[in-house]
């Protein structure tokens, strides 16, 4: 697939957590393109000719493939760190 070799050809230069979900620098052919990934909204987009008539592009799915590998095994994005306040208000519970 050709989605696939992307990702093995290292063409993602970077993938970053923003406020609006997740921005992805890919190297394409010609040119470098910007892809957008939400996986909780369901948003996929590129910036690319082909992204930006509306279609699912060869960068998007490269990085929705590579996104969805590396956290699904992580969980990082899908479970936000809450640990040191939970872990505060359980002692208090308990000392009240
Ligand atoms: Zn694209």
């Amino acid at each position: 697939m050709k989605s696939a070799r992307l990702v093995n050809q290292r063409r993602i230069i970077y993938v970053r957590l923003g406020p609006d979900g997740l921005r992805a620098l890919v190297r394409g052919d010609n040119d470098i393109y910007i892809v957008f990934y939400n996986p909780e909204k369901g948003m996929l987009k590129c910036t690319c000719p082909a992204g930006m008539r509306g279609k699912l592009c060869k960068h998007a799915l490269a990085v929705k493939t590579y996104v969805d590998t590396m956290y699904t095994r992580t969980r990082m994005y899908v479970d936000q760190p809450k640990p040191p306040s939970s872990a505060l208000s359980v002692s208090r519970i308990h000392h009240a």
